[in-house]
């Protein structure tokens, strides 16, 4: 904590999230707030999110220019060039951007085959995350893609010539994947050079069509142990390929290319969510708000015509809830967090004891004020965290 500092806000990053939640078509695996794209006019939604930009203004006006602006879904790459630059230049407007701040959009493969990647670039984007999950065409298929692996290398290759700050998504721990199939996919994806990779174990959510078919015994997720084992083998690949984890699911080959967006969330700043069913994290007042747009997109339009807001909730954090918070996402990145801000919040100290058994244990760091997770730690992190939380 800086000299004086806060221990949440701005200082610590300040972004804004645009959901956009139409996907040409919805995944089985997938959880989030998406809708099937169909043959919908998008210009309401647009028109929403841009008013909900500029209404976040007045209301912030402590805030100074954004670190990031951040394009996610659903499948903000449906969109065309001209309806991305006008969300980034709404944020712009409202509050001005940092000189080099991150613009992420988040993209398809097909779509970056299909888009003018240089109009995008000049849209004001300028790093790309591809939704890649797989360069195997059986994996992509049981992961109900639309794109193949063909059409993945392809994209891959043309993203890296115009974005050169490129992140892939990758997802492992399919059903019956052998650790010797994952570290060849692995080298195969590490061979097209993008210098950040997020990698995220298959979880199973009750409510998607991949809960409801392991609910109906149509197969068996991998079990825990498996998944372990294939967690230390990428981080093991990945160290050795020069991009050890900066995060729990995210490797980097250098710090400039981490995701800024994403530590912003990590590292207790700011940042404010658009569009259907995206959250915020605001800091007013000393005092930190949760924001939680309406999930429906006829209802976040309505909303923002009606009550000037997408929001359908806004609530105060308690002290303790915005520590147990700091804590449980401070000690997902490899730097950890200055644990004087969590006891500044929770009005008490962290659990010494547990923290020498952690330390002693291999799983964690004690550095002056600033506690962090090894990489064996990290394999245990919720666990940790729900043991130290205050
Ligand atoms: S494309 Fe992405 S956001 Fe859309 S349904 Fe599939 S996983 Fe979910």
């Amino acid at each position: 904590m800086s000299e004086g500092g806060a221990p949440f806000g701005p200082e610590y990053g300040f972004g804004i999230y645009i959901h956009w939640p139409y996907c040409a078509r919805i995944c089985p695996y997938c959880d989030f707030n998406v809708y099937a794209a169909k043959d919908r006019d998008p210009s309401p939604l647009l028109d929403a999110i841009c008013r909900d930009v500029a209404i976040h203004r007045p209301r912030l006006p402590e805030h100074g220019a954004l670190d990031s602006v951040y394009l996610g879904g659903g499948t903000p790459s449906l969109l065309p060039p001209a309806d991305i630059a006008r969300l980034i230049q709404s944020a712009s407007d409202s509050f001005g951007l940092k000189p080099g701040a991150e613009i992420t959009l988040e993209a398809n493969p097909n779509d970056v085959l299909r888009l003018d990647l240089h109009g995008l670039k000049a849209a004001g984007v300028n790093r790309l995350s591809i939704g890649l999950q797989s360069l195997d065409d059986s994996a992509l298929a049981f992961l109900g893609r639309d794109h193949d692996s063909a059409a993945a290398r392809i994209a891959l290759s043309r993203a890296m010539d115009v974005f050169p700050n490129l992140s892939v998504d990758l997802i492992y721990a399919r059903p019956g994947q052998t650790g010797e199939a994952w570290q060849a996919e692995l080298q195969d994806v590490l061979a097209f050079g993008a210098p950040h990779i997020s990698l995220y174990e298959l979880t199973i959510e009750a409510r998607t069509a991949f809960g409801k078919a392991v609910a109906r015994g149509q197969w068996t997720p991998m079990d825990d142990d498996d998944q372990a084992d294939l967690y230390e083998l990428t981080q093991d690949v990945l160290a050795s390929a020069g991009m050890p984890a900066y995060e729990v699911s995210n490797h980097a080959a250098s710090a400039d290319v981490r995701s800024r967006h994403n530590l912003t969330y990590w590292q207790g700043g700011d940042w404010i969510g658009v569009g259907p069913g995206a959250h915020g994290r605001l800091s007013v007042g000393g005092s930190r708000y949760a924001s939680e747009a309406e999930r429906q997109p006829a209802a976040y339009i309505a909303n923002v015509q009606a009550l000037a807001s997408g929001w359908s909730d806004a609530s105060k954090l308690y002290p303790l809830d915005a520590a147990r918070e700091l804590l449980a996402m401070g000690l997902r990145p490899a730097g950890g967090i200055d644990r004087r801000r969590i006891e500044a919040l929770s009005g008490k100290p962290l659990a010494q004891d547990k923290i020498d058994v952690f330390v002693s244990e291999g799983w964690m760091t004690e550095a002056g004020p600033v506690i962090a997770l090894t990489p064996s730690g990290r394999l245990l992190a919720d666990a940790l965290t729900a043991e130290l939380s205050p």
